[in-house]
């Protein structure tokens, strides 16, 4: 059965903006050693690489499909260089009041994945929202939560986050902690 590191974007891959907009590439700032940690996870383990991210309102007027997708395709185009390959990538443009299951911590766009080919079980969500948690939860899988103590998106569900510990494989800003992790159970 195939494991997956289902991977959120903004925060965790690339640095959280203020405006949560990233459209230009001077808001681009990578992760502090995403790629070589990340890099590492890949050459090391089996895990197949799929981002989820919530987009809010992209493709309306305030949020257009271009220039983000330039910005996006350049982020990812990076990561191959590396030799990071994703091999999906799920992108929902809802806002947090029309309460679609495609958004994160709904899991609308990622039904695929509940298949006796995906191993969930030992399968990690990566993200810095309380919502990446949940959305481990909901996979039946634990969460690497790169916690800035924003606790952003907290508003979107009821839970606290000491509710949701048992779902927390490991809590850090440092990539690093995700690598030895997953060494130790690989
Ligand atoms: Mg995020």
């Amino acid at each position: 059965m195939q494991k997956v590191l289902f991977i959120d974007r903004d925060g965790t891959i690339i640095l959280e903006t203020d405006d949560f907009m990233i459209e230009t590439y001077a808001k681009i700032t990578f992760y502090p050693k995403v790629f070589y940690w990340l890099g590492k996870i890949v050459e090391e383990f089996d895990y197949k690489l799929v981002l989820v991210t919530n987009q809010d309102g992209l493709g309306s007027d305030f949020f257009p499909d271009e220039p983000f997708f330039t910005t996006h395709k350049f982020v990812m185009r990076t990561f191959a260089d590396q030799g990071i390959y994703f091999s999906a990538e799920h992108i929902d443009r809802t806002f947090p009041n029309e309460e679609k299951d495609t958004r994160k911590p709904g899991v609308g766009m990622l039904k695929e994945y509940f298949s006796p080919e995906y191993d969930l079980k030992n399968s990690f969500v990566i993200g810095d929202r309380i919502t990446d948690v949940m959305l481990a939860k909901n996979l039946g899988a634990k969460c690497f939560w790169l916690n800035d103590g924003r606790n952003l998106g907290g508003g979107e569900i009821e839970l606290n986050s000491d509710a949701l510990q048992e779902y927390v494989a490991v809590e850090s800003r440092d990539w690093e902690q995700i690598y030895e992790y997953l060494k130790s159970v690989n």
